[in-house]
């Protein structure tokens, strides 16, 4: 259950898995107007996944029932939706924030990467949660470096995001990646007890996906019968920015940017 640190050439390989996730976010960015089906962004996704040689790391990503994987490629959160959608029938509308996460393995190396698009007139209040969720997830990669516990990190972004009125998910949280999507450790966007006890010293060659998901307003959540889609417990938006970065020598090295 140790921690799998990553060589030099090791992170490029996953640079290039995480251009892939990269390429096809923006283009699920473009493609992301009033009327578009989730379902057909989730299309173009699996077909942009194949060409590139790739494998989806969320399509029949596994769950408790035997035989019922995670059906979608690309995991589609739209409005109080904060993780884990499915992509369907449902259209996009203008007003809309919609979450749209991506993961893919390519010769055996992973990168996981989310945005929030803001669709034509989104309402202030919800514009200001996607700018406080981004500026959260940016305030960590700024503040990553050898040696700085992840709970110095994680209270930087706990304090940013409630100090803005916004509140931090807690069912969820960031995640050590490499040849596996989800490696240890586990990188919470908050700071807990559990954390303190067992707070981990970031080092040269981590590699991790940091995922902050704030909330308008309450932080807690409620899963729909499908056993994925979950929601904000009150119906307010959620917004959700994920990166997968490596802790360099002296800060960290954003994979998933499109460098
Ligand atoms: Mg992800
Ligand atoms: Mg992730």
């Amino acid at each position: 259950m140790g921690i799998k640190l990553k060589t030099l050439e090791e992170v490029e390989q996953m640079r290039i898995a995480g251009r892939v996730v990269h390429r096809i976010l923006r283009q699920c960015r473009e493609m992301c107007h009033p009327g578009v089906t989730t379902l057909e962004i989730d299309e173009e996704a699996g077909r942009m996944i194949e060409a590139e040689g790739a494998r989806g790391l969320f399509k029949n990503y596994p769950t408790y029932k035997p035989g019922e994987g995670f059906p979608s490629n690309l995991c589609i959160s739209v409005n109080d939706c904060v993780v884990h959608g499915i992509a369907g029938d449902l259209k996009v509308r203008d007003g809309d924030i919609v979450g749209i996460d991506c993961g893919v393995q390519l010769a055996g190396w992973c990168g996981d990467s989310a945005v929030t698009i803001l669709v034509g007139d989104v309402e202030r209040e919800t514009r200001r949660l996607c700018e406080v969720t981004l500026r959260v997830l940016h305030l960590a990669i700024e503040n990553i470096r050898p040696g700085r516990s992840w709970s110095q990190v994680a209270r930087l972004m706990q304090g940013y995001a409630e100090r803005a009125g916004m509140s931090v998910v807690r069912d969820f949280v960031g995640h050590g990646i490499g040849q596996e999507m989800h490696e240890a450790p586990k990188v919470p966007n908050f700071v807990v007890r559990d954390l303190l006890r067992n707070d981990i010293v970031l080092r040269e060659g981590m590699v991790l996906a940091i995922e902050p998901m704030c909330n308008l307003g309450t932080k807690d959540v409620v899963t729909e019968n499908d056993g994925w889609t979950v929601r904000t417990a009150d119906g307010k938006p959620s917004a959700h920015y994920e990166h997968t970065v490596a802790v360099t020598a002296d800060g960290c090295d954003v994979l998933t940017d499109g460098r």
